[in-house]
């Protein structure tokens, strides 16, 4: 059989493609090793005996173009939460508060005038900045022009921690801003790769705000309205199905599956990481081997824990992104004791409860019962210190991790738990397992500068690949990177020019 396009892997940004070929009217075969779609970006019923269905991996959308949704006529609802983060300190803490900006600006103190000149910039910057996503690459002096002098130099040119020191003195408050800089990227603030800068750009750019919205349905419904869209419009979706190999002459390729069969087609789309695709291609590869850094925990609660600040509730509190442990002094004492060896003795971590802004994911008897869900993303926990003892070393890692969060409740959250077997940790070689992200890496490796790197990249998609029929259209192009359908819209535009999409 043969078709106009092959896309491997039926993730988000697969499905992406796979929607905008069949509507341009290819012929579209996608094949999924999983015997599910979705990638890192789904739900599932994490807790067998609880009809809760938890975005497993993935949680929050703030990258996907208003313009995908349209194009696509994706039935998907975000909803804006009106908490952006809380703060625990001490017997108070600093809430962020779209709703009330007096009290944010009492909480963050002598930093409330740095916090609205930061994030003024990054909002400027957000609008500027976002659209050219799903546009051919400008050079990195055409972004400089289009953003300005001011933020070029403090989020691209030199390392973010120099911003974030000379513009805050709080160490609790320049590690808020430092975390969107560390969320899945085993960095420090002041690297001179400027790692920390392209992760906290990709954080503060989303739909030209930088919101981070809550997915109504959770993130397994992103997948579906995507699935819907591919299908509806043609596309045939084939799970269980590993690809092996392709071969290509550049004008035909060959898709060699682990069962044995080929699929001859024009074009190929991979939604897998490069460093995947280089062993497709049976090419040694010159890119090093990503590594994730993270430790994701799903919890259920039976009620939402009690906190030591008594100026709000714990319903506030979780609303939004609760940073736990993550002091800008503490964030590096982490990185410094990870990347010695052991885990960090007091875990930075970050969490937030769905079921707070929607309770659609839980079923009827758990919404009732006044049941919560929690999402734990835990920072610097590279997959080198999970290797040697796989099980072990979660455990550990877990141990650690829920010991840093009652250091900043008023009761252990275990006390929480619907049931003491509804929490589920996973590492990175967790993740690599199951969702086959490359050392577990949340963005398939390292994040890119959103702009072209080279003369040859202008004006192309970030999205080519050596092979002139072969395009990455997954989170390890150029501007891929989080749950956005960028890089898997960007692939088709190259590939059939953007008129058709
Ligand atoms: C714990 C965690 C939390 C995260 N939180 C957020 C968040 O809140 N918001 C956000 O925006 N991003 C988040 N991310 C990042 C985001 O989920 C990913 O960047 C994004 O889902 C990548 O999507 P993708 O479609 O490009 O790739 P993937 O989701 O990795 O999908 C790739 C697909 O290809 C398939 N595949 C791989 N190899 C083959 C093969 N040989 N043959 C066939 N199929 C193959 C895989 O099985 C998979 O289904 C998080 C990630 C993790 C792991």
């Amino acid at each position: 059989m043969r078709y106009d396009a092959v896309v491997v892997g039926a993730g988000h940004n697969g499905l992406t493609s796979a929607a905008y070929l069949a509507r341009a009217g290819r012929s579209v075969l996608v094949l999924e090793r999983a015997a599910h779609i979705g990638g890192a970006a789904r739900s599932a019923q994490v807790f067998p005996r609880h009809d809760a269905r938890l975005s497993a991996y993935s949680y929050l959308v703030s990258l996907m173009p208003q313009q995908v949704i349209d194009e696509l006529g994706l039935d998907l609802r975000l909803h804006r939460r009106r908490i952006s983060s809380y703060t625990p300190v001490g017997e108070g803490g600093i809430l962020v508060d779209h709703g009330d900006p007096a009290r944010t600006t009492a909480d963050l103190g002598g930093d409330a005038q740095a916090w609205d000149d930061f994030y003024g910039m990054t909002g400027e910057l957000a609008q500027r900045l976002f659209p050219t996503l799903t546009e051919p690459l400008r050079s990195a002096d055409q972004v400089r022009a289009l953003v300005g002098d001011r933020a070029w130099d403090d989020l691209f040119a030199r390392p973010v921690g120099e911003a974030v020191e000379r513009r805050f003195a709080s160490d609790t408050v320049r590690g808020i801003v430092l975390t969107d800089g560390l969320i899945g990227t085993f960095a420090r603030a002041r690297d001179a790769d400027r790692l920390a800068n392209r992760c906290l750009l990709y954080h503060v750019i989303g739909r030209g705000t930088g919101d981070w919205d809550v997915p109504v349905g959770g993130m397994g419904r992103v997948t579906d309205a995507l699935a819907e869209a591919a299908v509806a419009a043609g596309a045939q979706v084939r799970c269980s199905t590993e690809v092996d190999a392709i071969e290509t002459d550049g004008e035909l390729a060959r898709i060699r599956t682990t069962d044995g069969s080929v699929v001859e087609c024009d074009a190929v789309f991979v939604n897998a990481a490069p460093s995947v695709l280089d062993r497709l291609r049976r090419r040694p590869s010159d890119r090093p081997y990503p590594e994730g850094a993270q430790l994701k925990v799903n919890m259920l609660l039976s009620r939402l824990p009690a906190l030591k600040d008594a100026s709000l509730t714990p319903e506030q509190a979780f609303a939004g992104t609760f940073h736990i442990n993550e002091g800008y002094a503490a964030l590096e004492e982490a990185h410094r004791t990870a990347a010695a060896g052991r885990f960090p003795d007091v875990p930075p971590c970050e969490v937030y409860c769905h079921s707070l802004s929607d309770t659609s994911i839980l079923g009827a008897d758990l919404v009732s019962a006044g049941a919560h869900t929690l999402t734990l993303f835990g920072l610097h926990m590279p997959a080198r210190l999970f290797r040697d003892d796989p099980e072990g070393a979660r455990q550990q890692a877990l141990e650690l991790t829920l010991t840093s969060m009652n250091s900043v409740l008023a009761e252990p959250i275990q006390d929480c738990l619907l049931d003491p077997d509804s929490v589920e940790a996973r590492s990175p070689l967790d993740v690599e397992a199951s969702v086959g992200m490359p050392g577990g890496h949340i963005f398939h490796g390292d994040l890119q500068w959103p702009f072209a790197e080279s003369v040859d990249e202008v004006g192309r998609w970030g999205v080519e690949t050596a092979d002139p029929n072969i395009y990455l259209c997954g989170s390890g192009a150029r501007r891929g990177g989080g749950v956005s359908g960028i890089p898997g819209r960007n692939a088709v535009a190259a590939a059939l020019g953007e008129s058709t999409l």
